[in-house]
């Protein structure tokens, strides 16, 4: 579905993808692990259009995406949860839900759409009337993720879902991540640090190094690698 091949990115003089090559098939989940700085934002950047590659190429569902601004890539089904979940703070939650779905003008499916992020987060539509910013961290990570499922996604993008969350709530979030997997056969892409949990997500793991691809195989064998454990999940 996804194809990335030897991409190069850069921002100014950092080179920050040294030739990365990744591939996701429809219906997978997919998790990039790795250290800090490591790159997978970038990668995720790369993907969606806001950080150009400089060398390379990027198909999607056969396409060369790897020109198009990120509008047209949003489009074509690919939405990002950015790092951080940057929702609109002062739009209510439903407001927030409604820039999801900018780009579509099928009302009917909109508001079946909507239903169905409101049952997956019962608690969003509680808070359907308040403002973002007065969300707690979870909710607004809730919040982020239903607002790209508005753009009716083939394939989600998830930066560092689990940032700065309590234990009990990531383990929410991974479960309805997995649900939509799942149940509405979305295409999942999650870029993690929480290696553990990214990987017990995954189908299939990539490990990122200082820009560079190192390994990659299905998600239950990386956990259980010896250099994986003593690197990324502190075994
Ligand atoms: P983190 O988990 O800390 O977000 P990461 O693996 O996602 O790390 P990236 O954010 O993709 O890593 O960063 C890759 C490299 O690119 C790093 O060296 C980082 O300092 C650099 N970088 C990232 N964003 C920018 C930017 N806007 N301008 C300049 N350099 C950047």
């Amino acid at each position: 579905m996804l194809k990335l091949k030897d991409i190069h990115t850069y921002y100014g003089n950092i080179h920050a993808l040294k030739g990365i090559s990744i591939e996701v098939s429809k219906g997978e989940v997919i998790s990039l692990i790795g250290a800090n700085g490591a790159g997978k934002s970038t990668t995720l950047m790369t993907t969606s259009g806001v950080v150009p590659a400089k060398r390379g190429s990027i198909e999607f569902e056969g396409r060369d995406i790897t020109h198009l601004p990120p509008d047209k890539i949003v489009k074509m089904g690919i939405c990002q949860v950015p790092e951080g979940r940057r929702i609109f703070p002062y739009l209510t939650v439903a407001e927030n839900l409604d820039m999801g779905a900018f780009l579509r003008k099928d009302t009917a499916q909109i508001k079946s759409d909507l239903d169905y992020v409101y049952d997956l987060f019962p608690i969003l539509a509680s808070r359907c009337n308040q403002t973002g910013g007065t969300l707690s961290g979870g909710e607004q990570q809730m919040l982020a993720i239903s607002r790209a499922l508005m753009c009716r996604p083939k394939m989600l993008l998830l930066d560092e879902p689990s940032l700065g969350l309590a234990p009990i709530i990531i383990k929410q979030i991974f479960s309805i991540i997995k649900k939509i997997n799942e149940e509405h056969n979305t295409t999942i892409f999650i870029v993690e640090q929480n290696a553990n949990l990214a990987l017990k997500a995954a189908h299939r793991g990539y490990v990122m190094e200082n820009g560079v691809i190192t390994m990659t195989d299905t998600g239950e064998n990386l956990r259980t690698n010896e250099d994986i454990k003593k690197a990324y999940l502190g075994i």
